[in-house]
């Protein structure tokens, strides 16, 4: 059962509101992490429009999105490549109408995408 709503909600916190204040409330400071944009649609689950991720600093990255969408989920993780792999697990179980490529490899790194391997 737990396994099922992980499924379901993308293993990603929220949703929250795309909003200063909640971002703020919600995220560490200078933290890696992953996030998807979206809205809960009419009947309740959250539509991710698009996923990305950041290798250093999740809040100030999900800042920048502001007013490009309803709400917000994210995670933290302690390490980039599992924010790296967490965005392209998302990627390619939701394939979002934001993205239209996907997620590039972090700079300096040979991470392959745990899906597709490429
Ligand atoms: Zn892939």
């Amino acid at each position: 059962m737990m396994q099922q709503q992980e499924l379901a909600g993308a293993g990603l916190r929220g949703p929250f509101p795309l909003s200063s204040d909640a971002i703020e409330e919600e995220l560490v400071e200078r933290c890696p992490g992953t996030y998807a944009l979206g809205f809960v649609d009419h009947l309740g689950r959250f539509a991710i429009s698009y996923v990305g991720s950041a290798g250093e600093d999740l809040k100030s990255k999900l800042k920048a999105h502001i007013g490009t969408a309803a709400q917000f989920k994210f995670r933290h993780f302690a390490d980039e490549r599992q924010a790296y792999e967490k965005e392209c697990e998302i990627f390619h179980k939701f394939m979002p109408s934001g993205n239209i490529l996907h997620p590039s490899r972090p700079r300096g790194t040979d991470w392959t995408c745990p899906k597709c391997r490429r």
